[in-house]
């Protein structure tokens, strides 16, 4: 009876009301079915909802990749009209500056906050050590083989494009964002000969935004199989062994959401957060769904633009870039993972290999791509920093960490972008480019989905 209730309070919440509502009961529903069809955890077992597991994994899949391919038009067409309407280069320059500081300051927060949260609460001190044993190792290592290469020196050379078709192409974003910076500083300085492509990008990043109103039609049924699947793949039983450990990462991140971005925005730009938060939430919740700040883009930009009042020149300069770079939820589980997995492993924490966590973590969340998992993946840039782990060591450690990664993920992506759009709405508040009527008056919000 009182479950029948439940369903149909959800229900009755879903209709009637604004788009977002709908996001976010699609969410509820979705993880609320995914615990109930579960997938078998064996993989001899025979699949039991398989035909329902197949069509909510194809719709998902449908839904992310159609908000992906509006990323590529989208960041170099919105990369070009910001750079190339903040005029000449010692603009960008003041401007490119204010950002970066910006952004590096939140990840350094963020990574100090989960190196405290990891020694104060030891998330892997007292784990069993038949679970690091247990582990599906074999998995992990083949995914890592397949990653990209994790040095430092290899990350460095390829944000420079050798070719930036090539880089479009395969979506590479860093070096597709440094290359439109260029251009469209270069674009900006040549004055009136370069109006022609101006008008081409700002034609192009008009019909790839309606392009995203669209696609954004599909956002309830994506998100809702993307919970879904996920609730269903990972189940919640992994949770009792490593739930200090998502503990940790879950308490960081929502420290970083109502404590640290909300200080900073009434600090630096009085702005009452929960208005900023509600004019995001489609983005904070297709970031749920999706795990990717890439993917969400197109919808962060909608959000900050027509909602947060922040100016077009702002949004398309500061979201793309930090949507790429800007990833403080990432900083911080990078950190609490690897101190997690020191832990696990009993291996000693000194000053140093701690003060290495910290700053490696912050080059491999900026390294790290806005799509799923890339955050697990990089850690190993913060691993070789500390000393050169053998990867069949630590890979039980490793496999536990991908066990239950998909939801961690899906929260720390949510941090990801709000930090953008905290960044995003400060640095248009000192640039007088913050309309506050639009952000304070929610009852002239335009729909963005
Ligand atoms: N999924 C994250 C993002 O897209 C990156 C990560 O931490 O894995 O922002």
């Amino acid at each position: 009876m009182r479950a029948k209730a439940f369903w149909l309070i959800l229900v009755a919440l879903g209709l009637g009301t604004k788009r977002h509502w709908h996001i976010l009961v699609a969410i509820l529903l979705g993880v609320i079915l995914g615990v109930y069809l579960p997938y078998p955890t064996l993989a001899a077992e025979p699949d039991s909802y398989f035909f329902i597991h197949e069509f909510f994994n194809i719709v998902g899949q449908l839904f992310i990749r159609l908000i992906t391919m509006v990323v590529v038009p989208l960041v170099v067409s919105s990369l070009i009209v910001g750079v190339s309407s903040l005029g000449d280069s010692r603009q960008l320059g003041r401007m490119g500056g204010k950002v970066l500081v910006y952004f590096l300051l939140l990840m350094t927060i963020s990574a100090f906050l989960g190196a405290g949260l990891a020694l104060g609460l030891q998330p892997g001190e007292n784990l069993q050590q038949n679970l690091l044993a247990q582990a599906n190792v074999s998995s992990v290592i083949q995914q890592l083989q397949q990653a990209p290469h994790t040095d430092l020196q290899t990350l460095f050379f390829n944000m420079i494009p050798r070719n930036p078709v090539e880089s479009l192409a395969n979506a590479d974003l860093v070096p597709v964002i440094l290359f439109t910076l260029f251009f469209g500083a270069a674009i900006a300085s040549i004055g009136e000969a370069g109006k022609p492509l101006i008008n081409f990008f700002e034609a192009l990043f008009t019909a790839t935004m309606k392009l995203t109103d669209w696609v954004m039609i599909f956002a309830v049924p994506g998100v809702f199989s993307l919970a879904f699947t996920t609730v269903a793949k990972s189940g919640v039983g992994i949770f009792s062994d490593l739930w200090l450990y998502a503990a940790t990462i879950l308490a960081g991140l929502l420290i970083q959401m109502l404590v640290i971005f909300p200080l900073i925005l009434k600090v630096f730009a009085k702005i009452n957060f929960t208005n900023l938060y509600r004019a995001i939430s489609e983005a904070i919740m297709v970031a749920f769904g999706t795990a990717s700040s890439s993917a969400t883009l197109p919808i962060t930009i909608a959000c900050m633009e027509r909602r947060a009042g922040v100016s077009n020149r702002i949004a398309s300069f500061v979201l793309p870039t930090g949507a790429t770079i800007n990833k403080t939820g990432t900083t911080m589980f990078e950190v609490i993972a690897v101190i997690f997995l020191l832990q696990a492993y009993h291996i000693q924490l000194d000053a140093y290999s701690l003060g290495m966590i910290i700053l490696f973590s912050i080059i491999a969340s900026i390294g790290a791509a806005g799509v799923p998992s890339a955050g697990l993946i990089t850690i190993a840039i913060v691993l070789n920093s500390i000393g050169k782990f053998q990867m069949d060591y630590l890979a039980g450690g490793m496999a536990l960490l991908w066990s239950l990664d998909r939801v961690l993920d899906m929260c720390r992506t949510v941090v990801n972008v709000m930090s953008s759009c905290t960044v995003a709405a400060l640095v248009a508040s000192s640039e007088g480019e913050l309309n506050r009527d639009i952000l304070n008056n929610h009852d002239a919000w335009t729909e963005v989905v």
